[in-house]
């Protein structure tokens, strides 16, 4: 019988990833079967989904099989009470490498002092040597997917790199807490934190005063995972006290900033609009056509979202 698989995300993603879906579904010896962005409900088998698409109602979606989601993160389709079907979350390898160059560019630039090295094009010769990567301990919150790779590639480069998840871990090379005290930790010990948590009722807000008052004094912020992790407020008053040295933010409560937002005049404050990394088509077609194939063949699926961890 011919598999219905709707694909529903913004019209731009769809001259994106029409080729590659087709090309990935043919890979895993699906042949019979028809891909469009509209189709009756009651006939769609899958869902590719993106979660800025129209489709917010998954109530008609009698035989849908799963949804697939094209970004990791999922807090704008967990909460749907009207998702009954599996949802499976992207882990895509492009995704994932881009993340580790995005997050190693951002922890080098703060480790090297870059930003200072451009400020100071004045004509005087002023050096400063930076310490080791050895004697600068980097915390990655967030153990996951993209977590534990960026921490990896830290560690290969020598960073000391405390790591804090929800479950227990065990990454060679990298000191793993977890738990309220392992986070007490793991701020206590990091000049440099990335976030990668993913946002659920558990850790909006992680960083708020308290948290970011255990950072060690001058300590950066680089946040790639969500811009509710952060409180905004207790992150302004961290900086302007003194005792934070620099937040690198790609990922805020309203996207895009609003023009008017004080982050981005603050000069401790860098903006990037929400491009640490993208789900890149080619790899993610694979995993959502596998999905597939999995899904028809009776084996579990992959990357199923825990409903009610969030994420
Ligand atoms: P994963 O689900 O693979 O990893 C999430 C990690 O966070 C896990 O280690 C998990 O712990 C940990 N975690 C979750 N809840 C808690 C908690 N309450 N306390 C402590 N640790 C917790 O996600 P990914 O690595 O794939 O992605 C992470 C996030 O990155 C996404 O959710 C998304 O928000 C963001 N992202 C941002 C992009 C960008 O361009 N800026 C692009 C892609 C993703 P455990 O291992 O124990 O489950």
């Amino acid at each position: 019988m011919t598999l219905n698989i709707l694909f529903a995300a913004t019209e731009a993603r769809w001259p994106q990833y029409e080729a590659p879906l087709h090309r990935a579904l043919e890979a895993e010896g699906i042949t019979d079967y028809r891909l469009a962005t509209e189709m009756p409900a009651e006939e769609v088998d899958y869902i590719v989904y993106a979660p800025n698409s129209d489709l917010q109602d998954f109530t008609p979606y009698t035989r849908t099989k799963a949804v697939l989601n094209l970004w990791a993160g999922v807090e704008g389709i967990v909460g749907n009470r009207t998702l009954t079907q599996p949802l499976c979350r992207m882990v895509d390898s492009g995704l994932k490498e881009g993340m580790v160059e995005w997050v190693t560019g951002q922890v080098l630039r703060h480790h090297l002092g870059i930003d200072e090295v451009l400020a100071r094009q004045s004509g005087e010769w002023r050096p400063s040597v930076p310490p080791l990567a050895r004697n600068r301990p980097v915390g990655v919150l967030g153990l996951g997917e993209l977590g534990a790779a960026c921490a990896g590639a830290l560690a290969a480069l020598n960073f000391p790199v405390a790591g804090w998840s929800r479950t227990e871990k065990h990454i060679p090379g990298i000191t793993c807490h977890h738990g309220a005290e392992g986070l007490k930790t793991v701020l206590a010990g990091s000049q440099i934190v990335v976030l990668l948590l993913p946002l659920t009722g558990a850790t909006e807000n992680i960083l708020d005063a308290d948290a970011l008052s255990r950072l060690p004094e001058g300590a950066v912020i680089v946040n790639p995972g969500r811009g509710a992790l952060i409180e905004d407020e207790a992150l302004l008053a961290g900086l302007d006290a003194g005792h934070l040295g620099h937040a690198t933010l790609d990922v805020f409560r309203q996207e895009p900033l609003p023009a008017d937002h004080p982050f981005w005049r603050h000069p401790k404050i860098t903006v990037s609009p929400h491009v640490a990394s993208e789900t890149r088509p080619e790899t993610a077609a694979e995993v959502v056509a596998r999905n597939i194939r999995r899904g028809e063949a009776g084996e579990p699926f992959l990357h199923l979202v825990d409903r009610g961890a969030g994420y």
